[in-house]
């Protein structure tokens, strides 16, 4: 199985990136955002301890998100591999994500990072606002805390990963289009 993860800041185009991934190449896409967007729209226990964390632009503990992915891995068949959007999101989510995979003599295979400077991730969250309706693009302050976020505890994962010889970086400046042909050639190429 092949296990890939999607990397990059908030608004980096993760997501519209993943859709046409996990088509060409057989994979099962893991958001954990979406996840808990859909634990929220349930009105679930879990979906209200996290609404209060996603709408500050916290993160919601690691234990959560590590079930949703051990889960979602248990229970999916039929797929060459999998898409890791948004997980993980700290150093304690990656060891324990090793930790998963290497219990079934399974690896990460690599990280494939959608890369934005910071003006662009505020630009693109707002222009996402005005389409999707997500509470937590809204509001100038959660976005703040949001990118801070991002720099404190998910950056980290770079070194995480390039130390491991995984990480692979595209810039996600450019179009859809553009960006879209620099994952798969990359993808080819792993
Ligand atoms: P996303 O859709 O990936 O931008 O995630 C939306 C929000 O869900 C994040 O800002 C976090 O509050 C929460 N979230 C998603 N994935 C994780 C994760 N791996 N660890 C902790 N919180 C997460």
């Amino acid at each position: 199985m092949k296990y890939f993860i999607l990397f990059g800041p908030p608004g980096a185009g993760k997501g519209t990136q993943a859709a046409a991934m996990v088509e060409k190449y057989n994979l099962r896409h893991i958001s954990t955002g979406a996840l808990l967007r859909e634990e929220i729209a349930k009105g679930s226990e879990l979906g209200l301890k996290a609404k209060a964390l996603i709408d500050d632009g916290q993160l919601v503990p690691d234990e959560v998100v590590e079930g949703m992915i051990e889960n979602t891995f248990k229970t999916t068949k039929g797929v060459s591999g999998f898409l890791l959007d948004g997980f993980p999101r700290t150093i304690a989510q990656a060891e324990a994500l090793d930790k998963m995979l290497s219990q079934n003599s399974e690896e990460v295979t690599s990280v494939v990072s959608i890369m934005i400077p910071d003006e662009m991730i505020r630009e693109r969250i707002k222009h996402r606002a005005s389409i999707e309706g997500r509470a937590d693009d809204a509001s100038d302050e959660t976005i703040t805390n949001r990118i801070a976020t991002y720099h404190a505890k998910t950056e980290p994962l770079v070194g995480y990963y390039r130390q491991q010889g995984k990480y692979r970086e595209i810039d996600g400046t450019g179009s859809i289009e553009e960006v879209r042909a620099g994952i798969f050639s990359l993808m080819e190429s792993l």
